[in-house]
């Protein structure tokens, strides 16, 4: 059965899916109060975050950077409809977004999106990704089967709160690795020079200003141009066989290209997953949490997202500020004013926290190295 299919489990694209369930023994927990295709942060008016998104772009209005073998990737799935692919062809040419590591956010776009993201997120159709397909309805995602790190493990709400964010966090900390690694490792077996590979993380890393000066005035392609050595005439070719390159690769083989750093990061993750589906959860107590009017007697509580909150009444506000101390007595206190199911939303983002949830931390378990 294909795991992507499983309603239990989040549909990562293929290959991190691949290579995850080969670290964790399983896959991830699907984030069912997510739900992309009836988005939740779309509803004006609903009570469970602090801001309300515009339907047409949702929460993708920013353009993910694509590493050469998910561009490949792409490119090499006859599934892609038309649009992504002239999409996709067009940034290729474009100088100021194309590499050999990959396809990113253009200079003048990133310096756009800095300055209006507080904003703007969620909001502004200037800043929608490139391979939305934008409608009334609900925009669509060209590369949804190859997405990156950052679009594979955003979530706007988190079944298991604060704790399922962080697992995330930790994930596509984890992807952004690989991503860089492999890009670049891909580009090494497809004869690019050690010289060239130099430049290549240099560009990378060029400061912005030089960048949108670069775009500005069409100069950046004269500067780049020397970076595709032989491929220059075949830049599609490139990422296709950059795609065939990793494709081929085992978890156990991306472990070994990564080296000590990649193994300790991955090891860390799998102690974080594997601590939070080892506990029951027991002996609830307050949490930290801000509160916040919303009229009519309503009342927002805030932990550690804007886009995945709790509104209570004043009742229920009023049983949780006469919280017991002993930790057996809060669960029965807090039923006699609110339903298992606003007891349970609260359990979720962390405004009652577990005995468990205390013991252990990503931080803790971290340890400082990464
Ligand atoms: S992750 Fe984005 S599209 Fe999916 S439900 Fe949340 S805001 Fe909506
Ligand atoms: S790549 Fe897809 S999921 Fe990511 S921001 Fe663009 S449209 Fe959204």
């Amino acid at each position: 059965m294909d795991e992507g299919a499983n309603p239990d489990h989040e549909p990562l694209p293929r290959l991190y899916r691949r290579w995850l369930d080969r670290l964790l023994g399983a896959p991830l927990r699907r984030e069912k109060k997510a739900n992309c295709s009836q988005c939740p942060m779309c509803r004006a008016g609903d009570t469970a975050a602090l801001e309300v998104y515009r339907p047409d772009v949702k929460c993708c209005t920013y353009t993910p950077k694509l590493p050469n073998f998910l561009v490949g990737s792409v490119l090499s799935d006859a599934a892609t409809d038309e649009r992504t692919r002239a999409v996709l062809t067009a940034r290729i040419e474009d100088a100021s977004s194309a590499s050999p590591l990959g396809l990113r956010a253009a200079p003048l776009y990133r310096l756009v999106y800095e300055a209006a993201k507080a904003q703007g997120f969620g909001k502004l159709e200037s800043l929608a990704c490139p391979y939305l397909t934008i409608s009334a309805t609900g925009g669509q995602c060209g590369v949804w089967n190859h997405r990156n790190s950052a679009c594979s493990t955003w979530f706007c709400k988190h079944i298991d709160g604060p704790h399922g964010a962080a697992v995330w966090r930790e994930v596509e900390s984890l992807l952004r690795r690989v991503e860089s690694l492999l890009s670049l490792w891909a580009c090494f077996r497809l004869g690019l020079s050690a010289r060239t590979l130099a430049e290549l993380r240099a560009e990378v890393e060029a400061d912005s200003a030089a960048r949108v000066t670069g775009e500005l005035l069409g100069t950046w392609e004269a500067n780049t141009a020397k970076l595709w050595s032989d491929w220059s005439g075949d830049k599609l070719g490139f990422y296709r066989e950059s795609f065939a390159l990793i494709d081929a690769l085992s978890w156990a083989d991306v472990l070994a290209l990564g080296g000590a750093e990649l193994s300790v990061q991955a090891e860390a993750l799998a102690a974080l997953v594997q601590a939070q589906r080892g506990h029951p959860p027991s002996g609830l107590q307050l949490g930290s949490f801000r509160i916040q009017p919303a009229g009519s007697g309503t009342f927002i509580l805030v932990t550690y997202s804007r886009t995945d909150c709790v509104a209570v009444t004043r009742a229920e506000l009023a049983a949780l500020a006469t919280t017991p101390d002993d930790s057996s007595r809060v669960e029965e206190h807090l039923r006699r004013s609110m339903s298992p199911e606003k007891l349970a939303a609260l359990i979720s983002i962390g405004v009652l926290i577990t005995r468990e949830r205390q013991a252990y931390s990503p931080q803790s378990l971290h340890g400082g190295m990464l």
